[in-house]
């Protein structure tokens, strides 16, 4: 994750390996990359799917069709800043209930690509999307830092929604991640045919589920134990929960087959 946000901090440093943001951005000055929710949402508003953005989604969705929703677990850089959110919150705290269902996450997205085919506006990569604000909030900072023009209200904007996100994991802890990002929801899709899947080793559970306390994903896991392997939206693939296992049986593994 940080190896990733620091190719894109080159840019500014005339140091051109990856140029843009985890939206849309060129590797290597060749390759164009588009983030699979933010060319659902453009195509919306074109009304129609060109080669270019097509292109350009190809090579993310061939990744993560091999990945799974690995990107919110290993690339997107909330899930570190909510980690960093987390520390500050008391220890012990109970997270409470989510107050939403996660389907109630498909209707945003899906509300998302209507708006954009009505507005003929990306509205939410324009000015929602967290990977869009994070970005502009850092080019903004650096711009400043270095006497370029800025637009303050852009900036501003960003850091307001980046607050509104950290204040919500504050209280309602990965709500924004488990339920309602429309780009983690899209990824999640992935992981029901990903080449990567956790699968279980059939024996000796003891049903402490110390692999689902880890999980802050809250994936059930332990439901799903005889069934061999897991094919649930929420896992990022993250590890935590084999981690936990270790203590008892190492029964969960990260696999390509
Ligand atoms: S769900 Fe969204 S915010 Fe959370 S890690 Fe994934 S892309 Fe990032
Ligand atoms: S803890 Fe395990 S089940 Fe939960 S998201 Fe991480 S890898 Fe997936």
């Amino acid at each position: 994750m940080l190896a990733i946000v620091a190719l894109f901090m080159l840019q500014y440093f005339e140091i051109r390996l990856l140029v843009g943001s985890l939206s849309g951005s060129t590797l290597l000055g060749q390759l164009k990359l588009l983030d699979v929710f933010a060319f659902l949402e453009v195509s919306a508003a074109a009304r129609g799917i060109s080669l270019a953005l097509l292109t350009a989604v190809l090579p993310v969705a061939l990744l993560y069709l091999l990945l799974g929703r690995a990107f919110c677990g290993w690339v997107c850089p909330m899930d570190l800043l909510f980690s960093l959110v987390d520390k500050v919150r008391s220890p012990g705290t109970k997270p409470p209930r989510l107050p939403l269902k996660p389907q109630v996450g498909y209707w945003l997205a899906g509300g998302l690509l209507l708006t954009a085919l009505l507005t003929s506006l990306p509205v939410f990569t324009n000015f929602f999307s967290h990977l869009t604000n994070l970005f502009r909030a850092i080019a903004g900072v650096v711009f400043m830092a270095s006497d370029l023009p800025v637009e303050p209200a852009v900036i501003a904007w960003s850091l307001l929604a980046l607050l509104a996100l950290l204040l919500l994991q504050y209280f309602y802890p990965r709500l924004w991640c488990r339920v309602l990002c429309p780009v983690g929801k899209t990824y999640g899709l992935f992981n029901r045919a990903s080449l990567l899947k956790l699968r279980f080793r059939q024996g000796d559970c003891e049903g402490c589920e110390l692999c689902e306390q880890r999980c802050y994903m809250g994936v059930k896991l332990v439901r799903h134990l005889d069934q061999g392997k897991l094919r649930d939206p929420n896992c990022i693939y993250c590890g935590r929960c084999i981690e936990g296992c270790r203590h008892q049986a190492n029964l969960i593994k990260m696999s390509f087959k």
